[in-house]
């Protein structure tokens, strides 16, 4: 007995030391979708505005994409709880549960939270070679065009699934869901018009919009936006779909067991990032709004988290599209 605690006071201090030292070597953020999309663009400008609260050490963000971002967090979730593999996640981490039948993780324990990012509103784009030019048109379309419609996603429980989802029941009106392993490639496929419609971040359309590779339509969010590029958008309540409402937000996460000392590093990092003019003028210019308030501590993250998981669980279940 009494080695066995002698070897745990061994094992605690390497640890204890090893919290005090950290970071000393290259950090992982995990991204769940592919590179070049709307998850993979906040992790980026974050690794960046991460990099010197951080000591300066490097920042990579490892895409690992696949299953609506099931794949990534599952790995995020088994992997060392040293705080060299994180795991940045959107509004998935609590929508997953209610959409997916066997989620490989567990939201609620086999995560430490780190902090909300930023929460980003969606748009809804279509092929540049859609006729419609407003929503008005675009609904007389899709009526005319009921089981001829293809409508991209980044897999079940992405963002753009659910909003697909809400969208379909909305309108009453049954699409070819597309799944991608991210809005990179499905925005690709969109501009290319191999699918017809994408709803998905202003962080990924916006440049697309600006551009005029894809047409835009509506915000999802309750109230017009404000950045000059998307503030003549309607929103699609005003648009005639009654309490039509998602904004998408990212979080960052260490695997359940990750040292205090470690945890409490990234959570005053990521406050650092947070208020860093460059990543906020960044995220701004894309329609995302920095997080700044109480669900920048890893347990008002935690509340929020578990308040979006009762929030979404019977909207999805109204709509009917859980997985069981
Ligand atoms: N926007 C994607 C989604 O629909 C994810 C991504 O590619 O970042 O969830």
């Amino acid at each position: 007995m009494k080695k066995l605690l002698a070897l745990t006071a061994i094992a605690a201090a390497v640890v204890g030391a090893h919290a005090q030292d950290f970071p000393s070597k290259p950090i992982n953020i995990v991204v769940p979708f592919a590179a070049g999309g709307p998850t993979d663009r906040v992790a980026r400008d974050l690794a960046e505005a991460l990099r010197k609260p951080l000591g300066g050490v490097s920042i990579v963000v490892d895409n690992v994409p696949g299953a609506g971002s099931s794949i990534g967090a599952a790995k995020v979730a088994r992997a060392n709880p040293d705080g060299y593999t994180l795991l940045l996640n959107h509004i998935g981490m609590s929508t997953i549960p209610t959409l997916v039948r066997n989620v490989p993780f567990k939201v609620e324990t086999d995560f430490e939270y780190l902090g909300i990012v930023n929460d980003v509103p969606m748009t809804l784009i279509s092929k540049p070679s859609m006729q419609a030019n407003n929503y008005k048109e675009l609904s007389a379309w899709i009526a005319a065009n009921k089981g001829k419609i293809n409508l991209g996603n980044a897999g079940v429980g992405s963002a753009s699934h659910l909003c697909g989802l809400l969208f379909q029941t909305a309108t009453k009106t049954e699409m070819t869901p597309v799944p991608y392993k991210g809005t990179a490639p499905a925005i690709t496929d969109l501009i290319g018009g191999q699918i017809d419609l994408l709803c998905d971040q202003t962080t990924n359309t916006s440049p697309q919009i600006e551009a005029k590779k894809v047409k835009a339509f509506a915000v999802t969010t309750n109230k017009r936006l404000t950045t000059p590029l998307l503030k003549d958008l309607p929103t699609l309540q005003e648009s005639g779909l009654k309490d039509f409402q998602v904004t998408i937000w990212h979080g960052l996460y260490a695997p359940k067991g990750t040292p205090a000392a470690v945890t409490k590093k990234i959570n005053d990092a990521l406050k650092v990032a947070l208020k860093d003019p460059d990543f906020i003028k960044k995220q701004e210019g894309l329609g995302a709004v920095v997080a700044n308030d109480g669900r920048i501590e890893p347990d008002g993250h935690k509340k929020f988290v578990a308040a979006e998981i009762a929030k979404w669980s019977p909207i999805i279940k109204a709509a009917g599209v859980y997985a069981d």
